[in-house]
């Protein structure tokens, strides 16, 4: 029988990286069904515009919070003013991310360090301070953003690469961890989505893409957003340590 309750009413959600692009997609989905947001990147500028949108949209005006994943000490005060503030944490959404593209031989090691510091131990370091709550509620949802390049490996994109294989494996271990509390852990590897980062590639790079790609088009943000409210939603309720593909058919198993 249809049902008019939201698919995330009542449920508190942290997404990272949701000022643009993929982020802002899930921020605006999980907004729409009904959860209060918790959301973070570097600046609060860009978070105050999404901010507005979603206010916009009739939903509750979300938390917003400027910290850099990197930083152990700010998503520690981050988490414990959500707590504060909602008393719970239902779903964490590990999606802030970055690349330093460049040939394996000539890759600095600064720019090794950067992604790696940000993709992969953002991603522990929120889990890490998240997890703990969500342990002792014996529920909890967590949502890393990894890559079909974490799969399948790029020529260019080592640090990349490597930071996203991290994820998939981390998600997998701790999946494996908290089971037994109830905590979920998943991970999205999306394709190529068209958002800022990939805007930055060259008409040639992106049409050499596009022939890899079976349904012959680009991702959305928003095709991304679907699987994360799915992965967030009670429809997910028996899924962990899945990592979940959304490229057009670009990797298959
Ligand atoms: P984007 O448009 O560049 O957005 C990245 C987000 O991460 C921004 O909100 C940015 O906010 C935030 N961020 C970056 N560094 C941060 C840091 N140190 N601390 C906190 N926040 C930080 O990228 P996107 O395409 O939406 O990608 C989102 C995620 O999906 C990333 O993890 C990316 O690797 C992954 N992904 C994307 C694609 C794709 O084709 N687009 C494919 C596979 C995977 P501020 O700059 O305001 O801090």
């Amino acid at each position: 029988m249809p049902s008019n309750t939201k698919r995330l009413e009542g449920k508190v959600a942290i997404i990272t990286g949701a000022s643009r692009g993929i982020g802002k997609e899930i921020a605006v989905y999980f907004a729409k069904e009904g959860a209060s947001l918790v959301l973070t990147a570097r600046s609060l500028e860009s978070l105050e515009a999404v901010s507005k949108e979603i206010a916009a949209l009739g939903s509750q005006e979300p938390f917003l919070f400027a910290l850099d994943v990197k930083n152990a000490e700010k998503i520690q005060e981050m988490t414990d003013k959500t707590l504060d503030k909602y008393k719970r944490i239902d779903i964490l959404v590990n999606n802030a991310g970055i690349t330093k593209d460049g040939l394996f031989v000539r890759m600095s090691e600064a720019d090794w360090d950067e992604v790696l510091e940000t993709n992969l131990k953002g991603t522990f370091l929120c889990m890490r301070a998240v997890s703990k709550i969500m342990m002792k509620q014996r529920h909890g949802k967590i949502i890393n953003m990894a890559s079909v390049i974490g799969l399948i490996g790029n020529a260019g994109q080592a640090n990349y690469a490597a930071s996203k294989a991290g994820i998939i494996a981390l998600t997998k271990s701790v999946a494996k961890e908290l089971g037994s509390r109830n905590v979920l852990v998943n991970a999205i590897a999306p394709g190529f989505i068209d958002t800022e980062m990939t805007q930055a590639l060259s008409e040639e790079t992106k049409n050499s893409i596009l022939k890899t790609i079976p349904v012959g088009v680009f991702g959305k943000p928003a095709d991304v957003a679907k699987v994360a409210l799915y992965l967030a939603s009670d429809d997910s309720n028996f899924v962990t340590g899945q990592v979940i593909t959304v490229d057009g058919g670009m990797v298959m198993a």
